[in-house]
């Protein structure tokens, strides 16, 4: 007799929008769009969240956050930390 469990005890974090688990990355201000990319370091593209008009000197530019990302179907779903802790 084979007894399947399906259990889900990492109910963690999951995209809002198709409930995929999110994965770890980082929102980067590139010079001409907001993108998501793996890390730092490498800084390769996972998606472009959208397009702005910053001068190429703005001081938002390279600006950084480490997010969760839901990509799942071009989902483009951003979880952003919490900020304001009390
Ligand atoms: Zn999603």
């Amino acid at each position: 007799m084979i007894i399947r469990l399906y259990i889900c005890i990492y109910i963690y974090m999951s995209c809002e929008n198709c409930n995929q688990s999110l994965l770890n990355g980082v929102y980067y201000c590139d010079t001409s769009d907001y993108r998501v990319i793996d890390n730092m370091t490498d800084k390769n593209l996972i998606f472009i969240f959208k397009n702005h008009d910053l001068l190429s000197d703005d001081i938002e530019i390279t600006d950084n956050i480490i997010v969760q990302y839901c990509n799942y179907q071009n989902c483009k779903y951003i979880k952003y930390p919490d900020e304001d802790q009390g």
